[in-house]
């Protein structure tokens, strides 16, 4: 195992710390290596295979697609576009959708409208409220955008028109932007993912809605994580009952599909216009097929309820397993976005995990994340917590 690890990758540019296995297959929640281990996915490709592995109703779809055709060009009209966009448009209450690959070009797009929603109104020099350990991707704007050190130390000059603020103070919002004529939109996660599974409140979310309305602002939620139904609701922020105007999605859209999308209100959904943006691969029909595939199985499937369901299940089991132990600071998140903090660095926990036949991942470097697939059951929330449970108790005792 060893000797295929090493030998794995020689040429593949040296961009990310991996755990020393390689996975070949999987059904359900469940993965296996190419040495024949198996794992339970409590990771789900970092909250992207939202129906699991070699679902039966998914792939079927998808074989269907792929003998039909797979990319034809934006030259063109995509009919799948259309489809998914309805269904995108009847569950957010908003009303248009630009398609890409990935998020950071959805969050990409966003920026892009928002910058041209403020030039539009005569702001030369628009300016954009973001937030304290939030992430946005990787490009130099959507990096820019990211308050995270780590990721864009190195990476300068960075992208300007940035405003930073805490979460959940409505009064460090509207003291940080207080006379200045030139913000145009706030952009946030409703539970940030990378930064450690922090939920902004829903009073705040509240909050936010009036201002926005107020200063005529551009309300963005990036739900490339916490949305597609990983909170139980098709979208977190309906949990605190506002709409948002600009809502870039993309991980579990597609199940494992590559895809991104940027869904606008009113307010922002003509803004851009022929020749302001676009994208080669974007919205082609194998990854429309994908959407418009997970959203109806999702619903054929009850995962909505089932998030909500065993969500609650597995956050109680945690909370149970591992809530009261000195050096467990809090379990939080809300459906299958859950996240234990430590009260010390426990990315270590990766590799034992995986050891002991779980997938896991650690953000913010003392949070335990788990997104595993909507799919997952009862029994398979217990074994989450079976295998985390001894590997936590034995790293707050090193
Ligand atoms: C993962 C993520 C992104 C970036 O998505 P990529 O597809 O990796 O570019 C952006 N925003 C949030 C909230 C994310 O979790």
């Amino acid at each position: 195992m060893t000797a295929f690890i090493e030998a794995a990758s020689p040429h593949v540019m040296n961009t990310y710390g991996r755990v020393p296995i390689a996975l070949s297959h999987g059904q359900g929640c469940r993965v296996w290596d190419v040495n024949g281990k198996q794992y339970l996915d409590a990771l789900a490709g970092i909250a992207v295979n939202t129906l699991g592995h070699n679902h039966a109703k998914l792939v079927p779809a998808l074989q269907d697609q792929i003998g039909k055709i797979i990319h034809s060009s934006n030259y063109y009209h995509v009919p799948g576009q259309e489809q998914l966009a309805t269904r995108l448009v009847e569950r957010s209450g908003m009303t248009n959708v630009f398609f890409c690959n990935s998020g950071l070009e959805a969050n990409e797009a966003a920026l892009k409208i928002a910058r041209k929603y403020g030039v539009d109104k005569g702001i030369a020099r628009p300016e954009i409220v973001v937030y304290e350990k939030a992430f946005h991707g990787r490009s130099i704007a959507t990096m820019s955008a990211t308050g995270n050190p780590k990721i864009n130390t190195g990476f300068g000059p960075l992208v300007e028109g940035f405003i930073r603020v805490p979460m959940n103070d409505i009064e460090a919002i509207q003291k940080a932007t207080e006379g200045n004529p030139n913000v145009v939109a706030v952009f946030f996660e409703t539970i940030q993912g990378e930064g450690g599974i922090n939920p902004m409140r829903i009073e705040y979310l509240q909050q936010l809605r009036k201002l926005c309305d107020e200063r005529d602002w551009l309300m963005m939620i990036d739900e490339v994580q916490c949305g597609m139904g990983r909170t139980g609701k098709w979208f977190a922020h309906q949990w605190a009952g506002i709409v948002p105007d600009v809502m870039p999605l993309a991980k579990g859209l597609g199940s494992g599909v590559p895809i991104g999308a940027v869904v606008a209100g009113p307010k922002a959904a003509n803004v851009l216009q022929p020749g302001n943006h676009g994208t080669t691969f974007g919205g082609n029909p194998l990854a429309m097929r994908a959407g418009v595939e997970t959203i109806r199985i999702m619903e054929e499937d009850g995962l909505l309820h089932n998030a909500t369901m065993v969500g609650l299940h597995l956050k109680t089991a945690l909370q149970h397993a591992l809530g009261s132990l000195p050096g467990v600071k809090e379990v939080r998140g809300q459906g299958l976005m859950l996240g234990v903090e430590l009260a010390k660095p426990c990315g270590v926990l990766v590799g034992r995990a995986a050891e002991a036949g779980l997938l896991i991942s650690v953000t913010a470097d003392s949070v335990i994340r788990l997104v595993p697939p909507l799919i997952l059951t009862i029994a398979e929330a217990d074994e989450i917590v079976a295998r985390l449970t001894p590997l936590v108790k034995a790293l707050l005792a090193e």
